[in-house]
This record gives C-alpha cells, sequence and structure tokens, in this order.
C-alpha cells in the first residue's frame, strides 16, 4: 500500500483499490495521482471524502476519465457530497456503484443520520428512483430519505 499526500486529500494505492479521504479541492491534482495508480480494473472508495468544490469536481473527472480508459471502474462508499455531484453529471452510471452515503431522517424519532445504501442489494428500488427504508441507528424504526431523491438516485435511473 502506498500512501499519498494531496493538500488536505490523502490517498491510499494498492493493486486494483483507491481509498481517498479529506477534502477534494484546489489542492488535490487528482488527475496527477491516476498516473501512480497501476492500470488495470479499479476499487475507488471515497468513504472519507468529506468536502468537493467545483475545482476539486474537475479533478475528479479527470481522475475517473484516465482510470476508465484503463480498466473498469467501481465506486464503493460514494461520500454523500459526492454522490450528489455524481448525479448531476450524465457521464456516470449507476450501474459501477456499489454504496454510497445519503442523508437519511427518522419520522418516528426525528434523528437524522447520514447511512450507507447498499445499491447492489436495492438495485431493483434504486433503479425505479426509490430509496430503501432504512433503521433509525436511535429508534429502529424505518428512515427515509432526507432529500429529493433525484439528488442521490438520478444516477440509477433505468
Ligand atoms: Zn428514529
Amino acid at each position: 500500500m502506498t500512501a499519498v499526500k494531496l493538500g488536505r486529500l490523502e490517498a491510499e494505492l494498492s493493486p486494483g483499490r483507491v481509498v481517498l479521504r479529506g477534502r477534494i479541492d484546489d489542492s488535490s491534482p487528482l488527475g496527477e495521482l491516476a498516473a501512480q495508480v497501476a492500470p488495470g480494473n479499479v476499487v475507488v472508495d471515497t468513504d472519507g471524502v468529506t468536502f468537493i468544490n467545483s475545482i476539486g469536481m474537475r479533478e475528479w473527472m479527470r481522475f475517473v476519465r484516465t482510470l476508465k480508459a484503463r480498466g473498469r471502474v467501481t465506486y464503493e462508499r460514494v461520500a454523500a457530497v459526492l454522490i450528489t455531484q455524481m448525479n448531476m453529471l450524465p457521464e456516470f452510471d449507476g450501474s459501477a456503484i456499489t454504496s454510497f452515503h445519503a442523508q437519511y431522517e427518522c419520522g418516528a424519532c426525528g434523528a437524522e443520520a447520514v447511512l450507507l445504501v447498499d445499491a447492489v442489494a436495492h438495485a431493483e428500488e434504486l433503479r425505479g428512483m426509490r430509496a430503501p427504508k432504512l433503521p433509525c441507528p436511535e429508534c429502529g424504526q424505518p428512515m427515509a430519505l432526507a432529500d429529493f431523491p433525484e439528488r442521490y438516485l438520478s444516477v440509477f435511473k433505468a
């Protein structure tokens, strides 16, 4: 495993896998990072990404395009800040996303939480633009997506 620090972003590179955490912004030359990723299929885990701005998004796109030119890219545990951005770009295909984070709220107890949605297990609901109900970490009742489904689920639309 190779650890790379790009401004406020940390990257871990291992064979077939890239883990990103921190902020993707003007200090994160992700386009250059792609050159350090071994060619072939790769899983990109963005669980720890907390922020992305428009310059960061441009870098993210450069990164993804470079990786896609050399193999299949699978997105795992996509950060909430990133999935909403990816939903605004026609370039992304939901079938490449295995899981993502989304803001949920509980109608029973009022709790709010960012939950991880398993996009493989819930593929059919997601294709129909329906967010799966997930158990509330506070009271166990089903939680619902706290935002417009389009913001998170357009990318999965059949
Ligand atoms: Zn609750």
